[in-house]
């Protein structure tokens, strides 16, 4: 599933070939992602100008001339690619854009998902904080609004987990399943610690962390989990780098110790015993 490091490589990726660009036309070959989608989206895109694309959480934000945002959510296994006009579309493809960049060249982005669980919509830009998705997103992992003193104050109140607390993406936005697993273990803390028991020295420490590891993913592209691309086409090379995520029954890098797989929630969690004592 792509979290916020392959969310934002898709971004820098796009701002690249897609900013400035003019839409010429829109192409749906489906009624319903995860939900069902605006088709009237394409009247509104027809020859706007691509002038922002911005990230929150895992949602990319598409901003065009006449003040709309196309809202992009990759779901399970979506991801986006940018192809040659004469692209021939293949099975999942559910949305193809036809653009023509600044310097005339024309191209197609194009938005796959097997499994369906993503999401296309077009709201206005100045209204987009009451988007029913958006809304009530908390802050952005990566932003420097998330500072020491929110996570304080909100882990104090939280009685569950801070595994779960880091993927409640009303508090925090972008955390995925795989980067929780991966941040605990770099912060060394237990997964199944209450949050309302963290010290302020783990509070400090997990901060730094969030943002070293999601960083640190966003510059090697992302991971490989699944059928994740990066919109170029080329698979990220994360995966291999990964310290506890995927490595049950494997040894630490760092300590030797087997590292575990327990599920938090139901979610498949990897813990090494040694490096996150209880
Ligand atoms: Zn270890």
């Amino acid at each position: 599933m792509p979290e916020l490091p392959e969310v934002e490589t898709s971004r820098n990726y796009l701002k690249q070939t897609l900013l400035n660009s003019k839409i010429i036309s829109v192409q749906f070959n489906v009624l319903k992602l995860r939900w069902k989608i605006n088709l009237d989206i394409k009247f509104f895109l027809n020859n706007m100008i691509i002038i922002k694309i911005d990230r929150i959480g895992k949602y990319i934000l598409i901003k065009t001339s006449n003040k709309k945002t196309l809202i992009l959510h990759l779901g399970m296994s979506g991801y986006l690619s940018v192809s040659k006009f004469n692209y021939k579309k293949i099975k999942h493809d559910h949305m193809i854009i036809n653009f023509e960049r600044k310097n005339g060249e024309k191209k197609k982005l194009v938005f796959n998902d097997q499994r369906r669980f993503g999401h296309i919509d077009l709201y206005d830009t100045s209204n987009l904080n009451n988007h029913f998705l958006i809304k009530n997103l908390g802050i952005d992992a990566l932003s420097e609004d998330l500072k020491i003193d929110f996570l304080k104050k909100t882990f104090s109140m939280k009685k569950t987990t801070i595994k779960t607390v880091l993927l409640d993406q009303k508090i925090i936005c972008g955390i995925g399943n795989i980067y929780a697993s991966e941040i605990l273990f770099y912060s060394k803390i237990y997964p199944l610690k209450k949050a309302c028991h963290l010290n302020a020295l783990e509070t400090t420490l997990l901060l730094d962390k969030i943002k070293f590891v999601l960083t640190k993913a966003i510059l090697n592209g992302g991971t490989t989990i699944k059928d994740y691309k990066k919109p170029d086409g080329k698979v990220g090379y994360f995966k291999q780098k990964l310290k506890v995520y995927g490595r049950e029954k494997l040894k630490c890098y760092d300590c030797e110790s087997i590292i575990l797989k327990i599920d938090i929630n139901k979610r498949a969690t990897y813990i090494c015993p040694q490096c996150q004592k209880k």
